[in-house]
């Protein structure tokens, strides 16, 4: 077949078109392989809520595997999957600076009332929308991604300790099958940790009186004890709705919650508060500051009350919460009167090993003994980290990313697997290295959960930063 010579030109130019194409195909696959957007994407997508994990962990575990990273499996059953990526093997048993991150999810119960399908992982004007891409996935990225520039700039024998990140599970059902397994002895000794690096506050505006635009990261190093209690009240008394009776459990019960309600509120003004508060108090400055550097003059006393409930953080840092959660009967028809009446309480407990005790002994003196009074669940007892060297590498790296920021040590009002470590006597600081505004915060655990495409480069900045200062002889 005879083809002309400006047809001849035309299939090569096609051919080469075609051939450059291909070209530009391979090359944008194999790099959003290695784009964070990207994975965290993907990552989004794996329906991890608690106690399935191991398809989500197979994901990361291969992932830190192709970034050259050495990786252990800690423990692997039917309901947890714990790993660790580390730069070195764990055998060489190096002091480790540990940061951790959960898998789980809590289930995204009203689907419908999403933007996007909470497991599609979409992307959308430059924001990612999805199950966990707050709590927490995206700071599993982010540490990968950290620990993996830090693998390509540094050379090893620069690395004098080992860098680990532990891949959990069950943070959201009480960390029983995550974190509370990476304390066992035998684990903790092959971690080796000096620190531990977590979630808990993050970089929020419109925080401080009278500083509304400046920008505050909040790193916690304490967590509020949790503490459910049951109270179960039973009384013998009429069973029929038509006989008025003075003595039943409903009404027992109801005195005793009002005797709660009713009590006092105290503020303690312990060391870790007086921490935060000075931090807090130098910022805001002016005279409402000179206050909250010394709220437990007596001189102040009067004012405590107003200062503390103006301001949220304030009264988690300073008080115990105690909310009524539920109150229950056995199912029953409307004249029947029930023999049995139970109220549950979610406690938050300042974390002094004296506020249980102290709280169990003033409820058995104002609730009728005749009320059960029972722990259903709590979290382990962790005193507050001390705001050490880690601590201030922590805040010199936030500040290198965000020059302008104040960074204030924090109370967590929850509990998460910080906690377990700090049981432990280890030093845990919980962040979310980058800026969470209000829509933000309140998609945690809700609908239409998202990070901005500009938080995850800010949050691998941040964690960059953090490594590379333990490459240094500063914190050698
Ligand atoms: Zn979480």
């Amino acid at each position: 077949m005879y083809l002309s010579s400006s047809s001849q030109f035309m299939i090569k130019a096609c051919l080469n078109y075609f051939k450059f194409c291909f070209f530009i195909f391979l090359y944008s696959v194999s790099h959003a392989q290695e784009d964070p957007v990207y994975i965290l994407s993907n990552y989004l997508k794996i329906r991890s809520i608690s106690g399935q994990e191991k398809e989500a962990g197979l994901y990361l575990k291969n992932l830190c595997e192709k970034f050259g990273l050495e990786t252990t499996v800690l423990s692997d059953s039917d309901s947890t999957y714990n790993f660790c990526a580390s730069i070195w093997p764990l055998n060489k048993k190096l002091p480790a600076v540990v940061m951790i991150n959960h898998m789980d999810v809590v289930p995204a119960n009203e689907a419908s009332t999403w933007k996007y399908p909470p497991f599609s992982g979409t992307i959308s004007n430059d924001t990612l929308y999805g199950r966990g891409a707050i709590d927490m996935k995206s700071l599993a990225i982010m540490q990968i991604f950290a620990l993996k520039n830090i693998k390509e700039t540094i050379q090893k024998e620069f690395i004098p300790k080992n860098f680990i990140i532990v891949f959990v599970s069950g943070e959201e059902t009480g960390g029983i099958n995550g974190a509370k397994i990476t304390i066992r002895p035998e684990i903790i000794s092959l971690l080796n940790p000096l620190v531990i690096f977590g979630e808990g506050g993050g970089g929020l505006r419109n925080v401080i009186d009278g500083k509304e635009n400046e920008l505050c990261f909040f790193v916690s190093n304490a967590e509020k004890k949790s503490l459910w209690l049951k109270l179960e009240a039973t009384v013998k008394s009429g069973g029929h709705g038509s006989i008025p009776s003075g003595k039943t459990a409903n009404k027992l019960l109801l005195k005793a919650i009002q005797k709660i309600e009713e009590t006092e509120e105290r503020i303690v003004v312990d060391r870790n508060a007086k921490q935060t508060l000075k931090a807090l108090g130098n910022l805001m400055g002016g005279f409402k500051g000179f206050v909250l550097k010394h709220l437990n003059w007596w001189i102040f006393k009067p004012f405590r009350k107003k200062i503390i409930h103006s301001n949220e953080a304030l009264q988690t840092l300073v008080t115990n919460s105690y909310q009524l959660t539920r109150i229950q009967n056995p199912t029953g028809s409307v004249n029947q009167v029930s023999q049995t009446a139970t109220a549950y309480y979610d406690c938050r407990l300042l974390p002094n090993k004296s506020e249980r005790p102290l709280l169990m002994k003033l409820l058995f003196r104002i609730v009728d003994p005749r009320i059960k009074i029972s722990v259903i669940d709590e979290s382990p007892e962790a005193e507050p980290s001390r705001l050490d060297i880690h601590y201030e590498v922590m805040k010199a790296s936030i500040l290198k990313v965000f020059p302008k920021a104040h960074v204030i040590p924090l109370l967590f009002p929850a509990t998460t697997d910080n906690s377990y470590y700090r049981s432990i006597g280890l030093p845990a600081f919980g962040v979310l290295p980058f800026e969470l505004n209000k829509s933000m915060i309140e998609s945690v655990h809700a609908n239409n959960e998202k990070i901005p495409v500009k938080a995850i480069s800010d949050g691998i900045a941040v964690y960059t930063e953090l490594l590379k200062s333990y490459t240094t002889k500063i914190t050698r």
